[in-house]
């Protein structure tokens, strides 16, 4: 079964140009145009399943990497009909991939002309759609708040029409509304915002491991191992060496290796996608007070000279903070993942600013993953150059969690229905 869609959209102009933001988003300057997969809003057949033979289903597709952007590629192609077997070097959402950890932001605010608002309305109901399914909790949907501090609010005033147009719920608040609403954020410099109410917080490991859980229920195979390096770029080759001394053959291969990606592929890839050490807080939140906690304060961001974003305090596990400041190059191998003293002291004094309740709160938990950047921070889908049956997906750039289930969705059409993907997310755009 497959999905009924149809591409509404084609971008017309191809990717380009910088950006004046350093955090989240900086392909803002660019002029694409917005495109995404379209929904069919035909009646009665919106975000349901819809049973379709490909052309291809029955072929046996190889997807290597089992964090958020193959987990989801691996069951919806199962979905579409096709054999897949899905590999994994260390597991689903495991401590090294980009996909680990606990928690990840899901929201539409983006900025003006780009694809992603659309893709993550998408994405937010199939991940209400499957977690249905699995009578599982994965998105949290407490809201997310948007704090414009930057004297210049163009992303902000240029994501209004966008999430309109997608269909994303948002409320524009003054300072005043929002300090009515959340007295426990000292709102100092903050000049506006924007208020998501079904955005929130997705469970990161966790969702990759039942996305594995339902991609094996639903009848795909899954093996533990490592495909290894042998020269995948050039020659020619019709099966995968894994590490347990095994051959993996299929007709086609999908290559979802996050920061890993570029080491595969060293030509075609290299550092197109480059890993960037990000560190991550837990705070701990006074003892029987909610009012840093998911029932009383959403996700929030807070786009300044940079920047920092959170998750209240939710599960037990502490308010999560983190700067989108891109790190220094990271192996997502080899690195240590100890945070820095530096970077702890000036994460403490911002939440003690902005939070002022969590002036002093003891540190309980730290995490260092990584980004895995492509140069524009626009994701990488396409063919391999010299091999049609292998496809890259990768470039999640620090924000491609809570698009994997619309992602994945792409893929199984891309891959079994031979289609073309949507000019930024193709790897021409950066020339030779
Ligand atoms: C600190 C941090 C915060 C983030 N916050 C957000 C957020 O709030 N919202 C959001 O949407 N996104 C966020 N992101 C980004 C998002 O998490 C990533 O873009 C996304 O998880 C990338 O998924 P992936 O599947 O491409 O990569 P990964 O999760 O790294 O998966 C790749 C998989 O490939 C496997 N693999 C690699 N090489 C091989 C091999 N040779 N053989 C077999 N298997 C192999 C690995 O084991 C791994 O499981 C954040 C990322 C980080 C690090």
């Amino acid at each position: 079964m497959i999905c009924s869609r149809r591409w509404l959209l084609k971008l017309s102009a191809a990717v380009g140009g910088t950006s004046t933001l350093a955090g989240w988003f900086p392909f803002l300057k660019l002029d694409s145009a917005n495109m995404l997969m379209q929904v069919d809003d035909r009646a009665g057949t919106k975000g349901k399943m819809q049973p379709k033979a490909t052309s291809q289903a029955g072929t046996h597709v190889a997807v290597i990497g089992a964090g958020a952007f193959g987990g989801w590629t691996a069951l919806y192609l199962r979905r579409a009909g096709a054999r897949v077997t899905l590999v994994d070097a260390w597991g689903p959402g495991n401590s090294r991939a980009s996909s680990g950890g606990e928690t990840r932001v899901i929201r539409g605010t983006y900025g003006p002309n780009q694809p992603y608002t659309k893709m993550a309305a998408r994405a937010m109901q199939l991940w209400k759609e499957n977690q249905t399914r699995w009578n599982l909790k994965l998105m949290h949907q407490i809201g997310v708040l948007w704090m414009v501090t930057a004297g210049d609010d163009h992303f902000e005033r240029g994501s209004l029409r966008v999430l309109r147009d997608a269909g994303i719920p948002y409320e524009e608040l003054s300072v005043q509304e929002l300090a009515a609403r959340w007295p426990q954020i000292n709102l100092e410099a903050v000049h506006w915002g924007i208020y998501e109410p079904e955005g929130g917080y997705l469970t990161a490991r966790v969702a990759c491991q039942a996305v594995l859980d339902g991609f094996l229920a639903e009848g795909g195979d899954y093996k533990q191992a490592a495909v290894l390096p042998r020269d995948l770029d050039g020659g020619s080759w019709d099966s995968l060496s894994l590490s347990d001394g095994s051959k993996l053959r299929a007709d086609q291969y999908a290559f979802a290796c996050g920061p890993w990606l570029g080491k595969l592929f060293p030509e075609t890839i290299g550092n197109r996608v480059r890993s960037t050490r990000q560190e991550v807080f837990f705070f701990g939140t006074p003892a029987g007070d909610d009012r840093l906690t998911d029932a009383k304060l959403p996700v929030w961001a807070d786009h300044r000279d940079r920047f920092l974003y959170g998750i209240p305090g939710n599960q037990g596990r502490g308010f999560k903070i983190a700067d989108d400041t891109r790190g220094p190059e990271f192996d997502p191998t080899s690195g240590e993942r100890t945070v820095s003293a530096e970077a702890l002291k000036t994460i403490r004094d911002y939440v003690g600013f902005r939070f002022p309740a969590l002036k002093d709160a003891p540190l309980l938990e730290s995490r260092v993953c990584q980004y895995e950047n492509s140069p524009d921070n626009n994701f990488i889908v396409d063919r391999h150059p010299r091999h049609e049956n292998v496809w890259l997906l990768g470039g999640g750039s620090g924000h491609g969690f809570k698009h994997g289930p619309a992602l994945g969705e792409m893929m199984a059409g891309l891959v079994l229905e031979q289609k073309n993907p949507d000019a930024p997310f193709r790897l021409g755009r950066f020339g030779k």
